[in-house]
C-alpha cells in the first residue's frame, strides 16, 4: 500500500503544476491520470502561449494579468529549457481598438508600443502599431508537462470513484492519500455538477518553416516564433459535440489564412495537427478550492432550492479542485496551483473571484427551475 499526503487526478497542466508545488512543499504526493503519460487532454491542443489580456480593468483581466506576470517569471526561471521567452506582440481589434493600446499597457503595467519599422524586422506584415511584451512566450505543453512531474510517483489510472477509510481516501487497492485534487479537465464526476463545467473543442498545428519570425504574436489566432524551424499556429475554436463533422479534417484552414495576414509567412508546412478540449467555468473565471457536498447540503437545507442562502456549507472531506482554466490553462496554472497547494497545507485563503463555493448557491437555486 502507497500512502501520499496528495493525490492529483489528471496530469494536464494544471495537476502537474499542483503536483510540483505539493512536491516543493515537501508533502508526498502522487499524479495519477487515465493515459499512460501526462499532457494528453486539454494539454496537448494548447498553443501553451504566455500572454497578457488586454482589456478593461475588470476584475478578470486583472486576475490574468497577475497571473501572467506570474508565470511568465516562473517559467522562466524553472522551466527555462520548455519556455521559449520570444516576447509576445498583441494587435488591436481593429483601427478603433488601436487608439486602446496605451490604455491597455497601463493597465497590464508593463509592454511597449512598437510602430511599424520595428514589427516588420520581427516578422510582422500589415499592422502599423503593437503592444510587445518582452516576458512573454511560448512553452512546449507536452515536454513542460514531462518534466515538472519527472521525480513524482504517477499511475495510470481511470479514477470512477473514491472511498473513504478512517482519515484517508482509497483510489485503488494499493493508493491511498490523505487529501485529493482533481485536476480533470473538461470531464468532472457528478460531485463537480455544481461547477458546470463545459467544454470547448480548440485545435493547433505546428508546422516545419524556413520563415524568419522572431517573436510570438496575437491577433485572431497566436502564432509563434520559429523555434528550430517549427511555428506553432492556435487555435480554432468549436462548441460542436463532435467537431470532426464541423471542420471536415480541416481544423486549421481558418488559422492559416488568418496567419498570412499578420505574418510574414511563405513557407508552413504541416507537420502535427492537436485537438483537445479545454474546460470552461460559467462566469470564465477559474474553479480553485475545496468541494462542497451537493447531495448533504439539498437534503439538510432544501430551502437553498428557494434560494435561501444563510447556510453553512458543508465540504466533500479533504476533496479539492483545479479546473476551469479556460484559454489560459497554461497562464493561469502555476498561480493557481501554489495558492491551492499552500491552502491546503497551510490554510491560505483562496481568492473569492476563483474560490468554488461561488458557484454552489447558484447552481442550487436554479435546480427548483
Ligand atoms: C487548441 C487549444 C489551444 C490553447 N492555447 C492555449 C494557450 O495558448 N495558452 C494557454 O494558457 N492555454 C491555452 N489553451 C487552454 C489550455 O490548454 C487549457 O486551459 C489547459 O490545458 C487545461 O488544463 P487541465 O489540466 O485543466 O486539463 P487537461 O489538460 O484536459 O487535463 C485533464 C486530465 O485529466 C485526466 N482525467 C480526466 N478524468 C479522469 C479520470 N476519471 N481518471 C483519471 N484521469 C482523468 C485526462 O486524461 C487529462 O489528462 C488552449 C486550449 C486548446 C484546446
Amino acid at each position: 500500500m502507497k500512502i501520499y499526503d496528495l493525490a492529483v487526478i489528471g496530469s494536464g497542466v494544471a495537476g502537474v503544476m499542483v503536483a510540483w508545488w505539493a512536491k516543493r512543499l515537501g508533502v508526498s504526493v502522487v499524479v495519477i491520470d487515465r493515459s499512460s503519460s501526462p499532457a494528453t487532454g486539454g494539454s496537448s491542443a494548447a498553443g501553451a502561449f504566455i500572454s497578457p489580456k488586454l482589456g478593461k480593468a475588470t476584475p478578470l483581466v486583472n486576475l490574468t494579468n497577475e497571473a501572467y506576470e506570474f508565470s511568465s517569471q516562473f517559467y522562466y526561471d524553472f522551466f527555462s529549457e520548455y519556455f521559449e521567452r520570444s516576447g509576445m506582440l498583441r494587435f488591436a481589434k481593429d483601427s478603433k481598438d488601436e487608439e486602446n493600446l496605451e490604455y491597455y499597457k497601463e493597465i497590464i503595467g508593463s509592454g511597449e508600443i512598437l510602430f511599424k519599422d520595428s514589427l516588420i524586422k520581427l516578422g510582422v506584415i500589415n499592422e502599423s502599431r503593437a503592444l510587445f511584451f518582452k516576458n512573454g512566450g511560448v512553452c512546449d505543453s507536452q515536454g513542460l508537462c514531462h518534466y515538472a512531474i519527472k521525480d513524482i510517483d504517477y499511475f495510470q489510472l481511470d479514477l470512477k470513484d473514491v472511498k473513504e477509510q478512517d482519515d484517508y481516501l482509497i483510489l485503488e487497492d494499493n493508493i491511498k492519500a490523505k487529501n485529493i485534487v482533481f485536476a480533470t479537465g473538461y470531464e468532472s464526476f457528478s460531485d463537480f455538477e455544481y461547477m458546470s463545467i463545459s467544454g470547448l473543442w480548440g485545435s493547433r498545428g505546428d508546422y516545419y518553416s524556413r520563415d524568419n519570425i522572431n517573436t510570438c504574436m496575437h491577433k485572431s489566432l497566436s502564432v509563434s516564433s520559429n523555434i528550430n524551424g517549427i511555428i506553432k499556429l492556435g487555435a480554432t475554436t468549436s462548441r460542436a459535440k463532435n467537431p470532426c463533422m464541423v471542420c471536415s479534417g480541416e481544423p486549421l484552414k481558418v488559422l492559416e489564412e488568418n496567419a498570412v495576414k499578420i505574418a510574414n509567412l511563405s513557407s508552413l508546412k504541416i507537420k502535427e495537427i492537436f485537438c483537445g478540449y479545454r474546460a470552461n467555468s460559467k462566469d470564465y473565471f477559474p474553479i480553485v478550492g475545496k468541494v462542497i457536498d451537493s447531495n448533504f447540503m439539498l437534503k439538510r437545507y432544501p430551502s437553498i432550492k428557494k434560494g435561501y442562502k444563510k447556510v453553512p456549507l458543508e465540504y466533500k472531506k479533504n476533496y479539492y479542485v483545479l479546473n476551469g482554466l479556460g484559454a489560459r490553462g497554461f497562464v493561469f496554472a502555476p498561480f493557481l496551483a501554489k495558492m491551492l497547494v499552500e491552502h491546503i497545507f497551510n490554510g491560505k485563503e483562496i481568492l473569492d473571484t476563483v474560490n468554488s463555493d461561488r458557484l454552489f448557491l447558484r447552481w442550487a437555486r436554479k435546480l427548483e427551475n
